[in-house]
């Protein structure tokens, strides 16, 4: 029934474009109009509602991923897309066993601890051992090897919420390279304070890489009251002693898949503007935010353009593969379309909060289209930023040089939830959500219909 409604109320808006506007004014009344039926989207929603409760967890490579892939090509073909396919490639597969942490002395009791991407193993049986603490990855790396040599090493810190989400980057580094760091001078095994901002006893898985040459040891996160608890009896200066349980294992070589969508365009020699999220989540939550979000957000913005009939440019819809763990999907999609002429990426992949900056990567040529962009978001309370580095998924494409648009989502509440078994369904914010789509609906709008040519942009160290 709400499809039909849907449907029904686009056919007015196509009857607003009277022939008698210019071109630029038709187009930029088309976006508007779209942007604001878009405020009363149910589609994105309904897509992360059958995603997170039709396939909940869905750990990159696993079986659990191959089932969201199908059910991804059932969605978006009745979605009306075309070109529905899957794209499969393979990789390595990790995934989680037993994880117990408990304090054998001075104070004996359990903590709540997870492993990390890529972890290694302890014995079935765990690994008892001091704990040495550390406030930060900076302490760990001037410590000397003979502090740290068989112990069980704990990196604290504590990141704070930010809206835009930026101290991830400075403290996600211990959980990045801390295992490769505590590993190398010879540690038992780490725990590092969960990369987050809740005070829940959830907590924060994610990936982490084992630097070349590096021996694995096991690698977990505790939560962050758990971090604190052990962090108050280190402060009481006797040693603390842990017995550790993760039983992580490597599957070896897996298949996984990128699931692709299109809207076609009416002009090929345009190019392409790719668009998407990532299918792939932790396997600890059902993975609303991160990032059945950012592939319902993406969808339905598509298909709001596509039901206004064709854009000029073809939109094609990339729900990326195994983005938690390492980009392999992203790594995969460029190397099978090295020749496609895509002249614009953009992802979502922070959450489902409203969108509140728009950040660009455009070449001076193509100014007039930003600041159309920009003036059909502003009455969504969307103001313009830096420069975009698109993400994970399309940062690559950014960085040699295809324009990007990224639009930033309010960060606030996202480290409460990342990565944790509380990144549900029940957090989202349906009107939140609908704002992201609105912004999606007239930024493609705009991007996909733009009469001139968008060229690439220069290159900068923006993407990352
Ligand atoms: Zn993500
Ligand atoms: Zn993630």
């Amino acid at each position: 029934m709400k499809k039909l409604l849907l449907a029904a109320a686009a056919l007015p808006l196509l009857a607003l474009s009277a022939p008698s506007v210019a071109p630029a004014q038709n187009a930029s009344a088309q976006a508007e109009k779209l942007r604001d039926a878009a405020l009363k989207d149910d589609v994105a929603f309904e897509i992360m509602e059958g995603l997170t409760t039709e396939i909940g967890p869905r750990l990159a490579g696993t079986e659990a991923e191959a089932r969201a892939r199908e059910w991804a090509v059932r969605r978006l073909k009745a979605l009306g897309f075309a070109n529905v396919r899957i794209e499969p490639y393979d990789m390595p597969v990790w995934v989680r066993g037993e994880e117990r942490a408990e304090i054998v002395s001075p104070f004996p009791q359990k903590l709540v601890v997870t492993a990390l991407g890529n972890s290694g193993a302890t014995p079935p049986a765990g690994i008892q051992a001091e704990v040495v603490g550390f406030d930060s990855l900076q302490a760990l790396e001037a410590a000397s090897d003979a502090t740290v040599r068989g112990k069980i090493v704990f990196v604290s810190h504590g990141m704070t919420a930010t809206q835009d989400g930026s101290q991830y980057g400075y403290f996600g580094a211990a959980r990045r390279t801390g295992p490769s760091v505590a590993s190398r001078k010879g540690a038992a095994a780490i725990v590092i304070r969960s990369i987050g901002t809740d005070s829940h006893r959830n907590p924060h898985t994610g990936v982490q890489s084992w630097a070349q040459g590096v021996t694995p040891i096991p690698a977990g996160a505790l939560s962050i009251p758990d971090a604190e608890q052990l962090q108050r009896m280190l402060k009481r200066g006797k040693p603390v002693t842990m017995r550790l349980t993760l039983t992580p294992r490597n599957l070896g070589t897996r298949q996984s898949g990128n699931v692709v969508a299109e809207v076609r365009g009416t002009d090929a020699d345009a190019g392409i503007v790719l668009i998407g999220g990532h299918l792939d989540s932790w396997d600890l939550g059902t993975g609303a935010f991160d990032n059945a979000a950012g592939v319902a957000i993406t969808a339905a913005a598509a298909k709001r353009i596509m039901d206004a009939g064709r854009p000029r440019r073809t939109i094609r819809v990339v729900w990326f593969g195994a983005e938690e763990v390492g980009g392999n999907g992203s790594n995969a999609y460029r190397a099978a379309h090295p020749n496609d002429k895509i002249v614009f990426v953009s992802e979502s992949d922070f959450g489902a909060d409203r969108v509140w900056r728009m950040d660009t990567s455009f070449a001076e040529a193509n100014k007039p289209l930003a600041d159309r962009v920009a003036q059909a978001l502003a009455p969504l309370g969307i103001s313009r930023g830096g420069a975009a580095g698109g993400g994970a998924d399309v940062g690559a494409w950014v960085r040699s040089g295809v324009a990007a648009i990224d639009l930033q989502q309010d960060g606030t509440r996202y480290f409460d939830y990342h990565h944790t078994p509380d990144d549900t369904l029940d957090k989202v914010d349906p009107e939140q959500l609908r704002q992201n789509v609105a912004a999606w609906t007239a930024m493609l709008s705009v991007v996909a219909n733009a009469r001139e040519e968008i060229v690439k942009a220069p290159v900068t160290a923006a993407g990352q």
